[in-house]
């Protein structure tokens, strides 16, 4: 009965999610502090208390026809003005409210960006490993996901493969930084080189190439490292923000475009978006958390937590014989599988309760990947469990 596109969708249902329901069943079964559930990226960390107090004043306050009201599709005007303001003291960039466009979390605002962009055969590139819903929200529109080999070595992106697959029918390139699955931030190095190749390349095509940045895991880097902000190396840039990670409201669905002055277009694309917004049924992001976020620019999310996780995951599995890169951002860890079958060894990982994600998943066999948004108990006893399963494969 249903739909034939529909249907692949349904079989290639993200592992993630599958591996998530398992887990939930397994802790019906052995008790949760007996299961290790290192399979979705779901905050264990409360939102900071601002989100709580900017409930509760806003309901106070707020007159609730425009709490709850319909507003512009784009968002509440004072929301847009406030989170360009932000962006302009936080990264010395000059937006407005036009540039802003508020969306239901970074997923609605790819969604709402490819159905702008896109005609169907168009192509959208994006760099392994990578977050594998980029696929759907790419052919939703009927557009063609490319993916650029990953450099296993660095985990930066690919940037000689980028160079040969971009073409005339290039509509726009997905990066992801710091990066589900790797952890990766990618260096200012990296941005420039990567712009100047698209600047070359819009040249020889005669086209635009839009660069879009999506940007969940923004505020989650560590040891001070910078996570360059792509506007100011790239005309043709859109970023898309949520506050699903940093402020741990990935069920509220809040977050937003930025669609700067200076791309090709802008006038056309703003507008469309709006109307995309709209007809994909979203209308507008949610009212009341539009209106809790403008009040939270300035919270931060717990760094120390998810920092002491990431240190002592990430020690604790190269005690047990596994390698991966030290994420400088997001949390995850990659992980090199240590058999060739990455799913058999997740396999095996369930036999010790331990509940990973095949590398497969993000289009990099031979990896797996742990997200440490848990508890820090659940990461002390779950290296035991870890140094147990390594023993079958010494
Ligand atoms: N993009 C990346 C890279 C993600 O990891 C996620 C969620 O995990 C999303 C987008 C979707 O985020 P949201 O829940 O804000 O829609």
């Amino acid at each position: 009965m249903i739909s034939e596109k529909m249907r692949g969708y349904v079989e290639n249902s993200s592992a993630i999610r599958a591996m998530f329901e398992e887990g939930k069943k397994m802790a019906d079964q052995f008790g949760a502090e007996n299961v290790y559930d290192f399979s979705l990226g779901n905050p264990n960390v409360p939102a900071p208390a601002e989100v709580k107090n900017a409930i509760e004043e806003i309901l106070k306050n707020e007159d609730a026809r425009m709490v709850h009201g319909y507003m512009n599709n784009a968002g509440y005007e004072d929301v847009r003005e406030a989170v360009a303001a932000s962006l302009n003291q936080r990264f010395g960039t000059a937006f407005h409210k036009e540039n802003i466009l508020m969306t239901v979390g970074a997923a609605g605002g790819m969604n709402v960006l490819m159905k702008t962009l896109l005609n169907p055969g168009d192509e959208v590139l994006t760099f392994a490993p990578y977050f594998g819903e980029y696929r759907a929200y790419v052919t939703n529109y009927d557009g063609i996901l490319k993916e650029v080999e990953p450099n296993t070595e660095t985990f930066q992106p690919n940037l000689k493969k980028f160079e040969q697959m971009l073409s005339e029918k290039t509509k726009a390139v997905i990066v992801n930084t710091p990066n589900n699955p790797t952890g990766v931030v990618y260096s200012e190095a990296t941005i420039q080189k990567m712009a100047a190749i698209l600047e070359t390349k819009q040249k020889e095509f005669g086209t635009s190439i839009y660069l879009i940045s999506d940007e969940p895991y923004r505020e989650l880097a560590y040891d001070g490292v910078e996570v360059p902000y792509l506007t100011k190396y790239y005309r043709n840039t859109i970023v898309g923000y949520s506050f699903s990670k940093s402020l741990s409201l990935p069920g509220e669905r809040i977050g937003y475009l930025v669609m700067p002055d200076e791309l090709d277009g802008a006038k056309d694309i703003i507008a469309a978006a709006a109307v995309a917004n709209r007809i994909l049924g979203y209308v507008n992001a949610p009212s009341l958390f539009q209106r809790v976020i403008a009040k939270c620019l300035d919270a931060k999310a717990d760094l120390e937590y998810y920092n002491r996780n990431r240190e002592t995951l990430y020690n604790g599995l190269q005690k047990a014989g596994l390698t991966c890169i030290k994420p400088e951002g997001a949390f995850y860890l990659f992980v090199k599988s240590p058999i060739a079958d990455e799913k058999e060894f997740c396999q095996k990982a369930k036999e010790y309760h331990l509940l990973i994600v095949p590398g497969s998943s993000f289009a990099c066999p031979g990896y797996v990947r742990l997200a440490y948004c848990v508890s820090y108990e659940t990461i002390v006893n779950a290296l035991p469990k870890f140094e147990e399963l390594m023993k079958n494969y010494k």
